[in-house]
């Protein structure tokens, strides 16, 4: 098949594109490069099934494509509210290009949404069936709100104009080519380790999140988006769940760091507990996360070991 990924140079589509490759797919990776570097697909130019494409998904763009993963979007807080407003056009209006181009060629198209449509949630662990308790006006709404706006247009497009869709909520996700000065959480704490720095834990650090690795959240996606008929949402996220001072506690142990935490004030709205309940994903995909977050962190930081100056 020939298979557009945007936001394909990013640290989750980077994975991807690697994967579709090795099972033997064209791949179009589409991207304008704001979070994303041509460094996490540069071992992919060489492949002559693979194709780098600069392009902002806020402008329509016209390819011949089987299948779109629609994953362009900056996911870290600091990246989403750098420039609020572009994050909601990202969103909204590159969520309508996306699916004015699935239905005019016909593709498949599949959504990385996020479980910040669940907001700070009033069920734990969440399920799909939750509407969310979201702020529409807080500084996390460019972002949680949007990613809210495309799921609408999802299922907008897919009654109204039988668009084969697919939604992904995806939780917490880490592993190598994040950012170093991405601004989430497993990177800042991993980089500041190695640093020799103090980690930053936000409020006192008792908030919850479930952290994924990206193979296998990668694998999630690629199920979801080959199974037949799901056009509902579906969780994919690892439903282990830390509180951040015990993430905190296990990069240290990991690195070896002997430095104080630093407690710094909690942002805007961050939710405080956060766990997917993947019952849907498990019946519908036979998909269940493998990685336990202890190895997982050790290539991550294998990772940042050959990128962070001390
Ligand atoms: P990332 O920031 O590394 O990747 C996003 C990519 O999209 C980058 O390459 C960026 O340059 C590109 N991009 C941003 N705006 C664009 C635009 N207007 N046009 C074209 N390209 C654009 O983040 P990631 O963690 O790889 O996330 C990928 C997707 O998964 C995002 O849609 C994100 O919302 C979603 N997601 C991620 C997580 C997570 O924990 N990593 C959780 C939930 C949802
Ligand atoms: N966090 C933290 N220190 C950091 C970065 C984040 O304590 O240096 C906290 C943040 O307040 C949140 C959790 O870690 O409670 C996860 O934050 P992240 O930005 O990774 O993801 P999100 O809040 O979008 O789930």
């Amino acid at each position: 098949m020939r298979i557009l990924v945007t936001g394909g140079a990013g640290f989750i589509g980077s994975h991807l594109c690697e994967r579709l490759l090795d099972e033997g797919h064209e791949v179009i990776c589409l991207d304008n490069f704001f979070t994303g570097r041509r460094e996490n697909v540069s071992h992919l130019l060489d492949n002559h099934r693979f194709e780098l494409v600069r392009h902002d998904v806020t402008e329509p763009i016209l390819l011949e494509v089987d299948q779109i993963y629609n994953l362009a979007c900056p996911a870290s807080p600091v990246h989403y509210q750098y420039n609020p407003v572009k994050t909601v056009k990202t969103n909204v209006l590159g969520m309508i290009n996306m699916l004015g181009l699935a239905k005019r060629v016909r593709a498949r198209v599949l959504q990385a949404s996020t479980s910040e449509v669940y907001g700070d949630p009033h069920v734990h662990p969440q399920t799909e069936g939750y509407w969310g308790n979201v702020n529409p006006i807080g500084i996390r709404s460019c972002y949680d709100e949007g990613k809210r706006i495309a799921e609408t247009l999802m299922m907008d497009y897919h009654r109204q104009n039988n668009v084969d869709t697919r939604i992904a909520r995806i939780f917490n996700t880490y592993g190598p080519r994040m950012l170093e000065n991405d601004g989430r959480v497993v990177s800042n704490f991993i980089v500041q380790a190695l640093r020799g720095e103090g980690m930053t834990v936000y409020g006192t650090g008792e908030q919850t999140r479930s952290f994924c690795y990206v193979d296998d959240l990668v694998e999630g996606l690629m199920r979801l988006m080959n199974t037949e008929g799901v056009h509902d949402p579906v969780n994919l996220g690892n439903p282990s769940e830390f509180t951040i001072r015990e993430l905190a506690e296990e990069v240290m142990r990991l690195i070896g760091s002997k430095e104080e935490i630093k407690f710094c004030p909690l942002p805007q709205d961050d939710p405080r507990q956060r766990q997917p309940d993947i019952t849907r994903a498990k019946e519908l995909l036979n998909w269940t996360p493998t990685i336990p977050l202890k190895e997982g962190l050790k290539k991550a930081v294998q990772y940042f070991e050959g990128r962070v100056k001390k």
